[in-house]
């Protein structure tokens, strides 16, 4: 899997209806400590510290935890991590009252209820840089999936962490997934701003890595823009 070498992708899986689903956390390296880009379930928070000391590192690592939502697959493992790692909490403004508990969790992913609520320390009202030693990453508001849904963009290494932005399948690059996605129109225009970037990879929280981006996304946008006319 071709992430930058900053990057540690930390897969986590469920059994849900006799399938196994796996879903990608991942932690970025920073001078001071990891950053960790959304948390799986709260019953995957082993997964997610077995995958850690995979990578060389221990939870007490992680000093910021970071959403690209608040869906529970994304967020019920936070309460946990929180908790031991005292970390700062980073999620968009949108998402930050429902993780904080403010407002109730959608019938999401997860098909989960109400996950721990955990106080977000810092709520991005628009863009932000975070300094990592994959170099800076830049938070890409990407509204559709969820209203404040946001994007991680590493310029210098072309690469994007997606949350759910756009979907991966063995492989392949693939738009955002219509069965959960509130508004597809403006998950479509996301798409459409992340085609404009300079990404060759991704990795995307459902279906993991695909060496592709702008230019797959800007097809992507295109094939949407022909069915819409068809
Ligand atoms: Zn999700």
């Amino acid at each position: 899997m071709n992430v930058p070498d900053a990057v540690h992708p930390l897969p986590v899986e469920l059994e849900s209806d006799g399938e196994t689903r796996r879903f990608w956390p991942c932690a970025v390296e920073t001078d001071r400590g990891l950053v960790l880009v959304d948390a799986g379930f709260a019953h995957t928070a082993d997964q997610l510290e077995a995958g850690l000391a995979e990578a060389g590192f221990d939870l007490s690592d992680v000093h910021l935890a970071f959403l690209t939502h608040q869906d529970g697959d994304h967020v019920g493992g936070l309460a946990h991590v929180v908790s031991e790692t005292g970390a700062v909490v980073v999620a968009s403004e949108r998402a930050a009252r429902v993780v904080d508990g403010s407002e109730p969790p959608r019938g999401s992913d997860s098909g989960d209820d109400r996950y721990e609520p955990v106080a977000v320390d810092v709520a991005l009202g628009g863009e932000a840089t975070l300094d990592t030693r994959a170099g800076p990453a830049r938070v890409v508001p990407t509204p559709g999936h969820t209203p404040g849904h946001v994007s991680l963009y590493f310029e210098a290494a072309s690469f994007l962490l997606a949350g759910d932005a756009v979907t991966a399948a063995d492989g392949e690059l693939n738009g955002p997934d219509p069965t959960f996605t509130e508004e597809m129109d403006e998950a479509l225009a996301s798409v459409r701003t992340l085609s404009e970037l300079d990404i060759s990879r991704t990795l995307c929280y459902h279906g993991g890595f695909a060496a592709a981006g702008s230019d797959r996304m800007a097809a992507i946008v295109a094939d949407a823009d022909a069915d819409i006319r068809r």
